[in-house]
């Protein structure tokens, strides 16, 4: 069925993970073959992007897509050392790419700029990009949340393509086991409904994702807030039974 209906569950390993351990971790969620509604994702490091494509490749009625945790800035093949583009990761079967986790500002400075020339870069080569925007700790103690998401969402201006998702991930909530209460969830969520089909026109095809120290004990509520179309799940991704029953939580 078509994903832009249904709720995504997305695992950010970060920088974890090892071959065996990947191996028997996309063995164990292969056995989600029928969840109906669900488009499970997995984001590992990008070395082992072609292991886990080919490793999911062989999941007939429930995909599990391939995904990304980041990309060059650069589109075009050349001399950038160390860079991967959105091409070579088409090629290994990527699906979708996630742009601007906040750890990549907070480690690598990224800002605006660098994260529209990735998106285009994403969308050029018929990728789904994954934005992830959020306050920090000081904006929203300031009353300042809706400005800051406002602004990281300012990228999305002007583009013809109308295929994308947003993670909500309140800085203030990855990795920290606190999580953004439900009017927060859903106060944010509809602001970036309105903010990007206010941008990009109301036939845009968009998945708000909520991010941020979800796990198997607070995911069903997460996903019952209105305009939460699932998750972006790091720590909690890493452990079988952990991510098996956010999945379970999400249909
Ligand atoms: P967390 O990370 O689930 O470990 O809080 C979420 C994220 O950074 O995407």
């Amino acid at each position: 069925s078509n994903i832009w209906q249904q709720k995504w569950v997305i695992g950010n390993w970060k920088m974890n993970g090892q071959l065996q351990e990947n191996n028997s971790l996309v063995h164990k969620l292969r056995s989600f073959q029928t969840v109906p509604n669900v488009c499970i994702g997995i984001t590992p490091p990008t070395v082992y992007l072609l292991q886990v494509h080919n490793a999911v490749q062989i999941v007939l009625n429930n995909p599990i897509y391939t995904c990304a945790q980041d990309v060059s800035r650069f589109s075009e093949k050349g001399a950038y050392t160390g860079e991967v583009s959105a091409e070579m990761m088409r090629d290994v079967g990527v699906d979708i790419i996630l742009i601007g986790h906040s750890e990549r500002s907070l480690y690598f400075n990224e800002k605006n700029d660098v994260q529209r020339q990735k998106i285009e870069n994403v969308l050029k080569v018929g990728l789904i990009p994954l934005l992830c925007v959020g306050e920090s700790l000081k904006e929203r103690e300031d009353g300042r949340e809706k400005e800051a998401v406002a602004y990281q969402l300012s990228v999305f201006k002007g583009l013809k393509t109308k295929n994308f998702a947003i993670a909500y991930e309140p800085v203030w909530a990855i990795g920290t086991g606190k999580v953004a209460n439900r009017e927060q969830i859903a106060d944010m969520h509809q602001f970036i409904y309105d903010e990007v089909l206010s941008l990009c026109g109301n036939d845009a095809n968009i998945r708000v994702l909520y991010g941020g120290s979800v796990n198997d004990k607070n995911a069903a509520d997460i996903f019952s807030v209105p305009h939460v179309d699932g998750a972006l799940v790091g720590g909690a991704s890493l452990k079988y039974e952990a991510f098996a029953a956010i999945i379970n939580a999400a249909q």
